[in-house]
């Protein structure tokens, strides 16, 4: 009966995708595969950067059952609660992205539509007043949410700030320790079955041919099985989000680490700020047709808030996605499966959801289109709703001053983003499109802070009694400010819970 159950797994690529995938299975399968083999090649080494996450990966740890605390204190991490975009929509400008909630709901209506009818009628308190995160963040201050369904505690939620290098270093061990085995060297060729041109065996240099049935791409950029070896196309997206190199480099921590990621726009591009326990992680994402590549480096140094601990370091990229993530027997991860920008960190993320689809919809030898065809669907879908989350910061933004940022003004966007932002700005709304990523908060921090204010809102938030929502009101904006100072500093947090060994 079980004869078509897949035996060997084998993954190409050792960076966050390659442990985090490795990991996921061999605490799934709990040594019910015959083998799980992770090649990688410390020649070639990892992208190296990824250092900022979104919600979800808590759920991803809470799956493996890894301790938060002890994988804060492993990998130099921090907290984040949202992102700070900083000169986005134009120059001396910045709103916060929080993770949380604004407000509280009434009725089933939104808490945004209470705030734009007050809004409208006068009101000139910020949607940021209403929310625990934000608060917190511009304060420094951080502590877990309440578990309990109601109370200001509960509208929190964070994410993390890690090393990357330190993360799958932190996988590796617990995916070894859990029966993976490793492999360190380079693929050399990839075989193809004449029959199929199913993937058959990965050759290492030495001679080495490794057999398996699921083959797992996780080799970064270069896509080294399902784009070199099965050729699987790239849907290029660079029209919409024209960022297509960066520099990364690391700098000493100035005081206590924010408890969120900057991202500061620059003349051609924009600079993110990761802060992490022993250092700050930064880099200029830039297009090249705007800005050269010297000036885009020497922008990143001018703009360190500490010391430079090491020489910027060059990364290329175009964005886009493969037009299959799951081609005949291989299943591309991480880089190898496409890239968007970590204006949102998402990256990370992708590779969790395309790891849980995997399980979802885990072949056997046969390798039913349907299984492939769906986990494809499904990808597809998740990389566009992203995609265009991110193309609404650089299409919103009110800046002429560089041709850069005048292009990003004026370029067309695709219809399904042209269709949120028209609903947006009637009436305050946001659908949620089947298994979206980013909700309405997400939304509306980012559609308000990059300058919308809906014309109208939803006519149910009219029923409540005007003194009564005043006072509700207020009543939100005091609990949060008070919240928030009660609330201890990040440093405090992580001295209290999770500070790195050395
Ligand atoms: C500028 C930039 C900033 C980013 N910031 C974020 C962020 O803040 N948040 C986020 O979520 N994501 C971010 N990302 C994305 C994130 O870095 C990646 O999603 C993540 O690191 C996963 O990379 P990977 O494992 O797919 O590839 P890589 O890290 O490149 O790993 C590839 C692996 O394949 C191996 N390999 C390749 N070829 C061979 C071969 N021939 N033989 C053997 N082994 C081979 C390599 O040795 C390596 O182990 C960022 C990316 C970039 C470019």
């Amino acid at each position: 009966m079980n004869s078509g159950r897949i035996r060997r797994v084998v993954i190409v690529g050792g960076g966050t995708a390659g442990w985090m995938t490795a990991a996921a299975l061999a605490q799934a399968f709990k040594g019910t595969l015959q083998s799980i083999r992770l090649i990688e090649s410390e020649e070639i080494g990892t992208v190296g950067v990824g250092e900022a996450t979104i919600p979800p990966i808590r759920r991803f740890n809470a799956r493996l059952g890894i301790d938060e605390d002890e994988f804060i204190r492993h990998t130099q991490g921090s907290f984040k609660l949202g992102i700070e975009f900083v000169d986005w929509l134009r120059p001396g400008h910045s709103y916060i992205h929080p993770f949380g909630r604004y407000g509280a709901d009434l009725d089933n209506v939104s808490f945004i539509h209470f705030w734009m009818r007050r809004h409208l009628a006068g009101d000139t308190s910020p949607l940021d007043d209403y929310c625990l995160a934000i608060a917190a963040a511009r304060l420094g201050r951080f502590t877990r949410p309440d578990a309990r369904p109601d109370g200001v505690m509960s509208t929190l939620n964070y994410a993390f700030h890690f090393d990357a290098s330190l993360y799958a270093r932190y996988l590796r061990a617990y995916a070894e320790r859990r029966g993976v085995l490793r492999t360190e060297g380079r693929v050399a060729e990839v075989k193809l079955r004449a029959e199929d041109g199913f993937i058959e065996a990965v050759v290492m240099q030495g001679g080495e041919k490794i057999e398996g049935e699921l083959f797992i791409d996780c080799s970064g950029f270069r896509g080294l099985l399902i784009e070199d070896a099965l050729h699987t196309g790239y849907v290029d997206w660079s029209q919409w989000l024209p960022c297509n190199r960066a520099f990364a480099m690391p700098s000493a921590s100035v005081g206590d680490p924010p408890p969120y990621t900057r991202s500061t726009a620059r003349a051609a591009g924009w600079q993110w700020r990761i802060p992490l326990q022993h250092r700050v992680g930064n880099g200029y994402v830039y297009c090249s047709e705007f800005v050269g590549d010297d000036e885009a480096a020497m922008t990143l140094k001018d703009n360190l808030e500490g010391a430079a601990l090491a020489d910027p370091r060059p990364l290329r990229f175009t964005a886009g996605m493969r037009r299959k993530f799951w081609n005949r027997n291989c299943v591309a991860l991480g880089l190898a499966g496409g890239f968007l920008e970590p204006l949102e960190s998402t990256s990370i993320h992708l590779i969790q959801s395309g790891i849980s689809k995997l399980m979802t919809l885990f072949p056997d030898r046969h390798f039913d289109p349907l299984l492939s065809d769906e986990f494809n669907r499904q990808s597809t879908l998740q990389y566009e709703w992203i995609r265009d989350f991110l193309v609404a910061h650089y299409k919103l933004t009110e800046r002429g001053d560089t041709p850069f940022w005048n292009y990003c003004r004026n370029m067309p966007i695709p219809d399904s983003l042209r269709a949120k932002l028209d609903l947006f700005r009637n009436r305050a709304l946001v659908f949620r499109m089947d298994d979206e990523l980013f909700l309405e908060p997400s939304w509306t921090a980012v559609l308000v802070g990059q300058g919308i204010t809906p014309r109208s809102y939803d006519p149910l938030a009219d029923a409540t009694d005007a003194a009564t929502l005043e006072r509700g009101m207020k009543n939100m904006r005091d609990t949060v400010r008070r919240t928030a100072e009660s609330l201890p500093t990040h440093g405090e947090f992580i001295a209290r819970h999770c500070r790195a060994n050395g």
